[in-house]
């Protein structure tokens, strides 16, 4: 089939959300949330492997319980994370699909075709990717290279690697990672950009599938500054359906005596069911399950009232209160001056969750005005124009960042001596005097590390360098000046130096955000398997559109 060429569209921005996936473009001085091809504004972030092909999205969730052991989702949760963590190991028990360790990598195994596959978390993320690009290509009619991708606050340097890794995979320029509760408040910002005159404290509440992030930032003359954030990498939507899920499951037990628990597709067809009945509810006090023939031909029908719901999940609710209590304290604002508290994620349309949120500031109103599924992917389009350039009428937006997690250095006595504390808007620059501790010391070392525990070798280790050539004598007699200091592109310079002796060292580290994860080699291999997996892409459309 010949394709005629396209020529380069513009800059898109992807949420790429645990459990549904938005993307976005700047067109027409606007953004635009763009429909797939089932005319649905977000995407299932699922990969189905069946016998006719590969399916990505809707139709991959659509086809769940007849193939749940080869239809993957979630791999957000696994992506740079180790096989080791605690989290893969809770999150392998509710997954129909294998996880298996190699070395201490998380791969996916499914059986395709008669055969043996194992993916990379990033692998299926990067396909995910593929379909969201695809969808904005085919409502613009251009080939799009370039794109923002939005992650949890809270993901680390190498989950933060492994997305862009999976950007790469699927053949296109990331161009930032950003932070999804920052892009929420960029879309948000963008709304109301013409009533903060005189700057106003804004709280995002992004309750979503898989995730949630509260964010504070103060809006002032078109800056937006990020005060503080807070959240949980793993508490959402999906904790809501299981624990539905488990509801039910010991009803089962109570009523026939029968454990479902091994079942992978009862399980399945029944947390289905689970997030139908949950979303049921936002709106209604009751609602029914009824699944034929769920387990050993047995029918289970059920019911399931708003209030039976809310005391499953009260105390997720209130989690994300005290979450929000966090992040207040950590803004150092009172929960009294926060002018607007928006709401993002589509498990805030739970009405327990914004009465908990609601009480908690004390009766104010909540903004909805924001459709909260695509708040994030808007304000990731909305990135994306600023940085592909061109846009003249969101280019004076000053994005301001901050750092997800304190920097500092080691004492000699092992403490973690902290320079950038969490939470600080970049650029920054810190400044601390330090001497020797024993007699005759020659060298300083500077160890750098990332975190928030109080030993430093409990942190992450960014980097480490020393700082040598002091004269042996007496301690406590140097005077070293050691500059942690973040530019706004995120590059971390970490220098020491004596000035009376003419010593100086400095370690960069260059977008320390950014880095672990795959090697150069390993994602051009996974590219070439990525390339594989593309014509079997296309073939699996013919077949689908028969
Ligand atoms: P993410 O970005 O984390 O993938 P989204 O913001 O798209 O998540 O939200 C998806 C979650 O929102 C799912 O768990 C879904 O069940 C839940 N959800 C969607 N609509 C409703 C609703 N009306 N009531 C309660 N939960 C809902
Ligand atoms: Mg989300």
């Amino acid at each position: 089939m010949a394709v005629a060429a396209k020529s380069e569209g513009p800059a898109i921005g992807i949420d790429l959300g645990t459990t549904y996936s938005c993307v976005g473009v700047w067109k027409h001085d606007r953004v635009e949330i763009i429909a797939n091809d089932q005319g649905n504004r977000t995407t299932p972030s699922y990969v189905a492997f069946t016998n006719i092909g590969r399916l990505i999205g809707d139709a991959a969730k659509n086809q769940v319980t007849i193939n749940p052991i080869n239809t993957v989702f979630g791999a957000k949760r696994l992506i740079g994370r180790k096989f080791s963590d605690a989290c893969v190991k809770s999150d392998m028990k509710l997954w129909p699909f294998k996880v298996r360790g190699v070395g201490d990598k998380p791969m996916i195994v499914i059986n395709y075709k008669n055969e043996k596959k194992q993916f990379a978390a990033e692998e299926i993320s990067s396909m995910i990717l593929s379909k969201m690009r695809e969808i904005a290509e085919a409502y613009l009619g251009l080939t799009i290279k370039n794109v923002v991708i939005t992650v949890p606050a809270y993901f680390n340097d190498s989950q933060r690697r492994a997305t862009k890794d999976a950007g790469v995979i699927a053949g296109m320029n990331v161009m930032r990672i950003l932070n999804e509760p920052t892009a929420a408040a960029i879309a948000y910002g963008l709304d109301k950009k013409a009533m903060t005159i005189g700057g106003k404290n804004v709280l995002i509440f992004d309750l979503g599938g898989g995730t949630f992030d509260v964010c504070i930032l103060q809006i002032e003359d078109e800056i937006f500054e990020v005060k503080a954030i807070a959240g949980d990498t793993h508490l959402g939507g999906e904790d809501f359906d299981s624990r539905m899920v488990n509801h039910f499951v010991q009803e089962f037990e109570k009523k026939h005596r029968k454990d479902i628990s091994n079942d992978p597709k009862a399980l399945r067809r029944l947390r289905t069911s689970c997030e139908r009945a949950k979303r049921t509810l936002s709106s209604t006090a009751e609602t029914t399950i009824e699944i034929d023939s769920l387990f050993e031909g047995i029918d289970f029908h059920s019911k399931i009232t708003r209030a039976k719901f809310e005391e499953l999940n009260m105390d997720l609710f209130r989690k994300c209160t005290e979450t929000v209590e966090n992040c207040v304290r950590d803004a150092k604002i009172d929960r009294k001056i926060v002018d607007d508290i928006v709401l993002v994620g589509g498990s805030t349309r739970i009405p327990k969750v914004q009465q908990l949120l609601q009480d908690f500031f004390n009766g104010k109103e909540l903004c909805k005005s924001i459709n909260p599924d695509e708040a994030v992917a808007y304000g990731a389009a909305v990135q994306a124009a600023v940085l592909h350039g061109g846009v003249e009428k969101v280019q004076d937006l000053l994005l301001l960042d901050v750092t997800p997690l304190s920097l500092g250095r080691m004492r000699q006595t092992g403490e973690f001596d902290v320079f950038v504390p969490r939470n600080t808007t970049i650029p920054t620059k810190k400044t601390k005097v330090a001497t020797t501790v024993l007699q005759n010391q020659t060298g300083l070392i500077v160890d750098v590390y990332e975190g928030e525990e109080t030993r430093a070798e409990k942190n992450k280790l960014l980097g480490q360098f020393v700082l040598r050539g002091i004269p042996p004598g007496p301690k406590g007699k140097p005077q070293f000046t050691i500059c942690f200091e973040i530019d706004a592109n995120g590059i971390l310079i970490v220098s020491a130096e004596e000035k009376e002796l003419c010593l100086e060292n400095k370690i960069i580290i260059s977008n320390y955000r950014d880095r672990g994860g795959l090697s150069n080699v390993e994602i051009a291999k996974v590219i070439k398997e990525a390339e594989k997996y593309k014509v079997i892409k296309y073939r699996t459309r013919n077949l689908t559109r028969k």
